[in-house]
């Protein structure tokens, strides 16, 4: 029997039980390494699929500050060199025109803007780092069915009848968090109606490591820069056009894809699978409640374009982390209102402004309406003759801490 069976099989009383292992939960699990405070990690995949997860078509923007934060927690050795494709400019148009905001490295002060690892290397990475913690206890192939709120914590029942306790639960399962719902704490959310396609394509033009977004009339483009001469393509389309885009054979998908560049980079070919996501922000009345906190998308489910939901996410697990760190070392409960009112406080703080400015982004850029064109290419223009705007951009991605 194997470590993490054996201490699967045995233990029942935790210090914290966080439901969904999912890029946020084991990241919230490697960073409270610090205290061994003993965690048990639920999740309703097997371990397999976990910590050997497929590709899934996403390729995570990541910041500075967040390359930052996964070495703090010893995932970010685990990444390949040769997978992780630095952005070195950034560069964001307005319909047709070729003359679009460009963010530069330089405005940054740093060599690049951010880098691009793909998801399930992400999820492959923190997955293997928390296997070999032996304060984490790993429960796959499960999801919580139950909880009990006790005066000193919860007592949560899983799907195959196990019954753990401990004084904090965290959510971590997603936008969709089913524990967050049992905890009582109402979401809202946004259907922007409309799908994201994403693949990667090798194309004939350099990309040159400069990521581009295009708001164009009735679809929005991504090129995402992958080392080599290839990118991840993005397209964000309304539903049954995605469907009718993702359905063609592969030499017709590529004829239609290049004609979406404008053949802007020559020609295009897939060199995969075509992954949909629909999307949906989701925006939780509250971060914490009696014994319970949300991080991640439980907490805030971005909207992709700004490329802020795992880096917010990352953010969200080391904040938690560190509450409930400084609790553990003066010996306070960990689960206190205090704790996690501290931690909900600073977490509302830096998610709040970013998710309203991006659902902001996503209204503006997809009004077919004149004002709303005119007011884009204006915005576009300025953002481009305006230094200090630029260099405020750059700056927030390439800073190494964010707090
Ligand atoms: C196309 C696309 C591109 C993106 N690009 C970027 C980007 O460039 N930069 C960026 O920062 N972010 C990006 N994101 C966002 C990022 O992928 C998410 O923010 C991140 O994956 C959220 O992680 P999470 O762990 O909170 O949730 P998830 O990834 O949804 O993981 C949740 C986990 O919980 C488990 N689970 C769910 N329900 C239950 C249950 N009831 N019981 C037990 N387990 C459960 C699931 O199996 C899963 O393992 C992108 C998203 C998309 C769709």
């Amino acid at each position: 029997m194997s470590d993490l069976a054996r201490r699967e099989g045995s233990q029942t009383s935790f210090d914290i039980l966080i439901a969904g292992a999912g890029p946020a939960g084991l990241c919230l699990a490697a960073a409270l390494e610090n205290r061994r405070l003993r965690v048990a990690l639920i999740d309703r995949q097997p371990l397999g699929s976990l910590c050997d997860p497929a590709f899934d078509g996403r390729e995570i923007a990541l910041t500075h500050a967040s390359v930052q934060s996964l070495r703090d927690m010893r995932i970010w050795p685990r990444i390949a060199a040769h997978e992780v494709s630095p952005i070195s400019d950034v560069q964001v148009f307005n319909g047709a025109s070729a003359r679009g905001m460009h963010i530069d490295h330089l405005d940054g002060g740093a060599g690049e803007l951010g880098y691009l690892v793909a998801n399930h290397l992400i999820r492959r990475a923190a997955c293997q780092t928390v296997r070999e913690m032996e304060h984490v206890t790993l429960f796959t192939d499960t999801s919580v069915s139950e909880v009990r709120w006790e005066p000193a914590g919860v007592r949560v029942r899983l799907c195959d009848q196990r019954v753990l306790r401990a004084p904090l639960l965290v959510a971590a399962d997603s936008r969709f968090s089913e524990v967050r719902r049992m905890a009582g704490i109402p979401a809202r959310s946004r259907d922007f109606g409309k799908t994201m396609l994403v693949c990667r394509m090798e194309h004939e033009k350099p990309h040159r490591r400069i990521a581009s977004e295009w708001f164009d009339h009735g679809q929005t483009l991504a090129l995402l820069p992958l080392n080599g001469n290839r990118s991840s393509a993005v397209i964000t389309l309304p539903g049954s056009e995605a469907r009718r885009l993702q359905e063609l054979d592969t030499m017709d998908f590529d004829i239609e894809v290049e004609r979406r560049y404008r053949s802007r980079f020559g020609w295009m070919r897939r060199t995969g699978e075509v992954f949909a996501y629909p999307l949906v922000a989701v925006l939780a009345d509250r971060f914490a409640g009696p014994r319970c906190a949300l991080v991640g998308d439980a907490a805030v489910g971005m909207h992709p374009v700004t490329a802020h939901g795992f880096n917010l996410g990352l953010r969200s697990a080391a904040r938690l982390a560190r509450e409930i760190d400084r609790a553990a070392f003066e010996r306070r409960d960990i689960g206190a209102p205090g704790v996690l009112t501290a931690y909900e406080r600073a977490h509302r703080r830096a998610a709040l402004p970013l998710y309203a400015a991006t659902n902001a982004i996503v209204g503006l850029y997809t009004d077919e309406r004149l004002p709303a064109r005119l007011a884009r290419q204006a915005l576009v223009r300025l953002g481009n003759r305006v230094r200090p705007f630029r260099r405020a951009l750059a700056s927030s991605l390439t800073q190494v801490s964010a707090s």
